[in-house]
């Protein structure tokens, strides 16, 4: 996968792009990120201003449709054409379904706002997605579009050591709902023990266990996904 950022705060992505995961992942060449700065785009090379007031008056300051748009035309050249992805608290709402339809993906634009937004003709001439990383207002799409390349970047092939791994995972395709409680050693700590099943080697039990487990939490915490998933 390729994956294009659209930034004015190329540097926002430093220390994320270079630990753990997701360093890893660039290193064996089965993602690629590439950082564009929107301010190259801009005419006016001492200043390089991209944002202006809106018209209509009101506070903050919108980022400017003309190299907005000059900088997503020429990003899309450099490889075959991405898939447009605008973050935004107005957008649809990311969740683990999306994640996995964005991994299937062979490229990826993603357009960080600032600001108060971009100029709605950045909207209405590119048509990308739009998606929101929840009900809440960040300063800028940066940490939005991380929470995307995480989401994401741990679904594609090879990444995880394990194939199998996330589909346990909460919300994952496995089941789509809260995963089981985990154990690791010691056995007891505290008067707390782990439960006798998961020592049995029985791997039947184990699984039957792990599935009654996940779906009390799910229905202890989050009924709306059982809900979700009888209707789909
Ligand atoms: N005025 C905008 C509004 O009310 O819809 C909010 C602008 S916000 C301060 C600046 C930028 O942060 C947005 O353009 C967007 O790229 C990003 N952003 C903020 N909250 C977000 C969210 N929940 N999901 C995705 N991106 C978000």
């Amino acid at each position: 996968m390729r994956i294009d950022l659209v930034t004015l705060f190329p540097a926002i992505f430093d220390g994320y792009l270079t630990q753990s995961l997701l360093d890893k992942a660039i290193e064996r060449q089965l993602v690629s990120i590439h950082r564009h700065d929107l301010r190259d785009w801009v005419a006016e090379v001492p200043h390089r201003k991209v944002d202006d007031r809106p018209f209509g008056g009101g506070p903050g300051m919108l980022i400017q449709v003309e190299p907005t748009v000059r900088c997503i035309r020429d990003v899309d050249q450099l490889a075959d054409p991405a898939r447009k992805i605008l973050l935004t608290p107005q957008g649809q709402r990311l969740d683990q379904r999306m994640a996995e339809n964005l991994a299937t993906s062979e490229r990826l634009m993603l357009l960080c706002g600032r600001y108060e937004g971009f100029d709605q003709r950045v909207l209405d001439i590119v048509q990308p997605e739009e998606i929101s990383v929840g009900d809440f207002v960040l300063n800028g799409g940066e940490v939005a579009a991380m929470i995307i390349i995480d989401a994401v970047v741990r679904l594609l092939p090879g990444v995880l050591g394990d194939e199998n791994s996330s589909l346990d995972d909460s919300f994952s395709r496995g089941n789509r709902l809260l995963e089981f409680p985990q154990y690791t050693r010691p056995r007891s700590f505290e008067g707390h023990d782990v439960p006798d099943v998961l020592l049995s080697g029985d791997h039947a039990a184990i699984a039957a266990w792990r599935s009654d487990m996940s779906r009390k939490r799910t229905l202890e915490r989050r009924r709306d996904l059982i809900d979700d998933n009888e209707n789909n």
